[in-house]
């Protein structure tokens, strides 16, 4: 039997693209007829056509398969769901915009027939996006290789292959806070990055403003280094030494000199800055504490509304019954 390749693609309001990525995907795979495919759609909450786009593709092409989740959970979480259904030996996860461009994945396979477990494209340009989404997308990579001790690689989305066991490995990770780029590296194995240029979306806007990449680097930094936990710690020794020093100096002072009361500004300056450190830390203790009390609710990660299989995967299932 043919091996099978499953490609997972999470969709939220994409009702424009859809059908554009599906004729690009398929004229890429159609000739590769080494292998079986599988093409997973997870329709993750959208609230345009999406689904009914996806149930015509599916009307005429036996490769689809749908997930159709019970409301929109966020693209960690559709990723997640789409790997949880995928039965593929090897599973590429793909945007649907056509950001990544398809082409690539004849080098992706080449590469884990070569042996890598995952395979990771690379951009070495963002065509569509605003320097200032560059800028920060670049710094934010660059701390986190500094603060933490995953290393994820620079200038990469989640465009990938990865071989069956990365992916039984990322589904053992069950964390709510799902930061899929730091969890694909965490995971290790052997791994490779293909260069690529990252064009404009195809059709439709991007759903990520810049209030969800900021929340989204947190959950970064967060989910895998306490370091800012850590800060607060060092910081207050520092303080406390310079407070000891700052006491045993007025002391003195008082003793040799007497002390004609004043001193408002240096009172009032140090207890604001003080009061500032002491609330900025109380709120990253916050952003610690926030997640585990929802990691301790311990829910499912998500719901499904609906999910029809590919007839292959349904031919599969049949063989493991028996
Ligand atoms: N996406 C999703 N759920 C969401 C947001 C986005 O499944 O809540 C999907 C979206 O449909 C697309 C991919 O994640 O396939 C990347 O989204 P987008 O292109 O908006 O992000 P960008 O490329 O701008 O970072
Ligand atoms: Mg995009």
């Amino acid at each position: 039997m043919k091996k099978l390749i499953s490609i997972v693609v999470p969709a939220y309001n994409e009702e424009l693209v859809l059908p554009i990525f599906h004729s690009r995907i398929d004229s890429i795979i159609k000739p590769i007829e080494k292998y079986d495919w599988e093409i997973v759609f997870v329709n993750d909450g959208s609230r345009d056509s999406t689904q009914n786009i996806i149930d015509n593709i599916q009307s005429c092409d036996q490769r689809i398969s749908s997930v159709n989740l019970s409301r929109n959970f966020g693209k960690e979480i559709a990723m997640t769901a789409g790997l949880e259904h995928a039965r593929g030996d090897a599973i590429i996860v793909i945007d649907a915009d056509l950001q990544d461009p398809p082409e690539l994945i004849v080098d992706f396979i080449s590469a884990w027939e070569n042996g890598f477990d995952i395979a990771y494209a690379r951009r070495t340009h963002r065509d569509g996006e605003t320097w200032l989404k560059k800028y920060t997308a670049a710094q934010f990579y660059k701390l986190m290789g500094k603060i933490s001790n995953i290393h994820i690689p620079a200038d990469t989305g989640d465009y990938r292959i990865m071989s069956r066991r990365t992916v039984d490995a990322i589904l053992q990770l069950r964390e709510h806070h799902r930061f899929m780029k730091g969890i694909f590296s965490w995971v290790g194995y052997p791994s490779k990055a293909i260069d690529y240029r990252r064009e404009a979306r195809a059709a439709g806007e991007t759903k990520f403003n810049y209030w969800k990449l900021w929340n989204f680097a947190i959950e970064g930094i967060t989910s895998f280094t306490i370091l800012p936990l850590k800060i607060a710690t060092y910081l207050g020794v520092l303080v406390s030494l310079l407070a000891f020093c700052a006491g045993i100096w007025t002391v003195l002072k008082t003793i040799a000199w007497g002390e004609p009361v004043a001193g408002y500004p240096t009172l009032i300056v140090t207890m604001l800055f003080l009061g500032g450190i002491q609330l900025l830390f109380i709120g990253i203790l916050g952003e610690y504490i926030g997640r585990i009390f929802n990691e301790t609710k311990n829910r499912p990660l998500y719901f499904v509304q609906s999910y029809t299989p590919a007839n292959i995967i349904k031919k599969l299932s049949e063989i493991d019954k028996r």
